[in-house]
């Protein structure tokens, strides 16, 4: 008997094969499939960042290997998408592909334009949501128009969930036959090894810390979310603020890169309530993040330069001044002076994360206190982040400025020693990522400068030597920051 006619399975930001739509629907043709990733960076898309481009080494090479046990490759390929995918359909004659739908608009014009290529040749096109709970246009608020507050959207979001059953993976998942002879070579489609998409770093490969901390891939997000379940959601409604605790899922780079559905963790987390194994409290507050998450592909969709257009316009008249290197480049490097941004900012370095409540001090301490541009930090994340997304940063990113939806006024200054004495009360998260101050009393460790002078050397601590006097004073920046924000009104 001959051979179905293959179709195509084209995997971006969605890599895992379970509650994943398309890979269910490739599957239910029967028809052997053909299954490729597309590292682009040719286009004008975004590139990513260093560690983005690490986690996705090691996510492809998982799925590689699932896909493996299933009777399927996964085929990488490099260049422009627009270009590459038409023609690897074309080349293994496929008569479908299926992928998941993306909400930014780069990717939003490349899909439509190599969806009508393909329909022009006789393929059938079929895109579905592995990506969202809802979809950006499916929560609308009663005037039609998209939500810019967080409380009303989540609400309407809520009452309009149906979340679908769950999708299995599919216990086989075959692959043509037929391509032997690699028929993509023929039309100078060069497919490649995962090490030649040269996504790791080398000289120096500062991956360590990350190898340490991250198993990237579908299994490795999957005991994430069972161990969060089992041990760190009863904490989650308070312990979620405190840096020195692990109280958060850790689940934001498996989402980014789509090794699990929010669905998935939507369907857990009910469950969970259900069965009375959680406090309702905890449950709804973790939901809420996730449903963060949601609004800011909303916003993204909405407004697709999210990441370098004010989304509060009335911050175009504002005039950033000119920017200090030096003060970049100790924030950049955590020597600010202050303990608690120069934790998170080496926290960031070190694993390619940083806890949520340490983001927002940091961004805050970039933006308000050096008075450097909201989309310079943004930058500096979307580098450095494993998570780096490109609705949860920038949206991110505006709300600390102000300059985003509902977001936190732009007179909110964090004050880095406050904010460090309440989240960080014994110093523990400092002390583990700042080692030079581990010795400092408690007392004096978000505001080593106020330490008397015997306590410093009991320490082994030497402002301006062993760890650097601050940046800027405190005060002074924040009355500097509140005049030059006033005269925006
Ligand atoms: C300046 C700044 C930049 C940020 N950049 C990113 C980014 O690039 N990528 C990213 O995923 N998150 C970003 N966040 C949001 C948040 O800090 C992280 O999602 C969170 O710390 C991830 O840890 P977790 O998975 O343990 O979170 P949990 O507390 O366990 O939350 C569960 C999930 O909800 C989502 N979520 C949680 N908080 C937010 C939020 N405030 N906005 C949107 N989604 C949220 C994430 O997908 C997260 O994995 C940023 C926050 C700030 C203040």
């Amino acid at each position: 008997m001959s051979e179905l006619k293959p179709v195509a399975l084209w995997f971006r930001d969605d890599l895992r094969l379970a509650d994943q739509p398309a890979v269910h629907a490739a599957a239910a043709t029967g028809a052997p499939v053909f299954a490729f990733y597309i590292l682009d960076e040719t286009s004008g898309q975004r590139a990513l960042g260093g560690a983005s481009r690490w986690w996705l080494h090691n996510s492809l090479a998982a799925l590689k290997q699932d896909l493996a046990k299933r009777g399927c490759d996964l085929h990488l390929f490099r260049g422009d998408a627009r270009e590459l995918a038409p023609a690897i359909v074309e080349s293994v004659d496929a008569r479908a592909i299926f992928w998941t739908r993306r909400y930014g608009a780069h990717d939003i014009a490349f899909d439509t334009q190599i969806k009508a290529h393909l329909k022009e040749k006789g393929v059938d096109v079929h895109s579905s949501n592995g990506q969202l709970l809802l979809e950006p246009w499916q929560v609308k608020s009663k005037t039609g128009d998209p939500y810019r507050v967080f409380t009303p959207y989540w609400r309407a979001a809520r009452e309009g969930m149906a979340v679908p059953p769950h999708l299995s993976a599919p216990k086989k998942l075959p692959a043509p036959g037929k391509l032997n002879t690699a028929p993509w070579s023929k039309k100078n489609l060069a497919a490649t090894g995962l090490d030649n998409l040269q996504l790791l770093p080398h000289h120096p490969d500062w991956a360590g810390g990350l190898r340490e901390k991250w198993t990237p891939g579908e299994a490795g997000a999957q005991k994430r979310l069972a161990h969060f379940i089992d041990q760190a959601l009863k904490d989650y409604a308070t312990g979620r603020d405190f840096a020195d605790r692990q109280s958060t899922s850790l689940l934001s780079a498996h989402l980014r890169f789509g090794e699990i559905s929010p669905r998935q963790i939507w369907r857990a987390m009910q469950h969970a309530l259900e069965s009375g194994a959680i406090d309702p409290r905890n449950g709804d507050k973790f939901l809420a993040e996730v449903g963060w998450r949601e609004f800011s592909y909303h916003l993204l969709f909405y407004n697709p330069d999210l990441a370098i257009k004010n989304f509060n316009q009335r911050f175009d008249a504002f005039s950033w001044p000119h920017e200090n290197k030096a003060h970049l480049l100790a924030w950049q490097r955590g020597l600010t002076g202050y303990p608690i941004v120069d934790a998170g900012m080496r926290e960031l370095w070190q694993t390619g994360y940083m806890h949520n409540r340490v983001r927002m001090i940091a961004a805050s301490f970039l933006i308000k206190h050096l008075m450097i541009d909201w989309r310079t930090g943004e930058k500096w994340f979307w580098d450095t982040l494993c998570d780096a997304d490109p609705a949860n940063n920038a949206a991110s990113w505006q709300w600390v400025a102000g300059s985003g939806a509902d977001a936190s006024p732009y007179f909110r200054i964090f004050n880095p020693i406050i904010q460090g004495e309440k989240f960080d009360p014994v110093g523990n998260y400092v002390r583990k990522y700042v080692p030079e101050l581990k010795k400092l009393d408690s007392k004096f460790i978000h505001k080593p400068w106020m330490a008397p002078a015997e306590t410093l050397r009991a320490a082994g601590v030497t402002l301006g030597n062993s760890y650097p006097h601050s940046v800027v004073d405190h005060g002074a920046a924040r009355e500097r920051a509140l005049a030059a924000f006033a005269s925006m009104k």
